[in-house]
């Protein structure tokens, strides 16, 4: 089998401010119980989890707001992603609509590729600043044909099962072939 199998490469996209850097440093720190943002934030957090008891070395990329639209640097993004988390903020209904161009950018950049993507509405824990209901991220998902989860990059609440999930869908795929 190839040597990069067992590697996994997500990529975080998103408008600014969604929490996308947040949620990469909940990453960097899934063991721990802080809610601390990261004193240097990166580029790339590499960690090995185990998911359903295999270990695999997990890449997350937090570089998409570094490339200007139709930049190289956008797609290289594109085709480095073995699977592309699309946040969005719950308190921020422009984030949302944002999603549909972002989702048909990311697979016109792989067209032949069933591309894993995962529509991620964080901030969950700011109920009284809501903006989108968990049913309408639930419905645009199921339009677009992508998952979607809830997060608290503050909180630290459903971040674990993001990547996990995200871990499972590359999965699913590579084992279709
Ligand atoms: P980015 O521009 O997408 O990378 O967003 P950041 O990670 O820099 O987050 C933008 C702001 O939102 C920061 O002040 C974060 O502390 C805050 N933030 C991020 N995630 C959450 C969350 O889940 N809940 C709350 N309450 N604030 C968050
Ligand atoms: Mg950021």
């Amino acid at each position: 089998p190839n040597q990069n199998d067992s590697i996994f490469r997500v990529m975080l996209v998103g408008e600014s401010g969604v929490g996308k850097s947040t949620l990469a440093g909940t990453f960097s720190d899934l063991q721990g119980d802080s809610s601390h943002e990261p004193e240097n934030p990166e580029d790339s957090y590499e960690r090995q989890i185990l998911v359903d008891k295999e270990e695999v070395t997990l890449v997350v990329y937090d570089i998409w707001e570094q490339g200007d639209a139709g930049g190289w640097l956008r797609d290289h993004c594109l085709q480095t992603g073995d699977a592309f988390l699309i946040v969005f903020s719950v308190t921020d209904r422009r984030s949302f609509s944002k999603v549909p161009e972002t989702l048909l950018r990311l697979r016109a950049g792989r067209p032949n590729h069933d591309l894993p993507v995962i529509l991620v509405g964080n901030k969950s824990d700011l109920a009284r600043s809501r903006e989108v209901s968990l049913e309408e991220g639930r419905h645009l998902a199921g339009t677009l044909s992508c998952k979607h989860i809830e997060t608290s990059a503050a909180l630290h609440h459903n971040t674990r099962e993001l990547f996990e999930g995200a871990v499972r869908q590359i999965r699913l795929r590579r084992s279709r072939g």
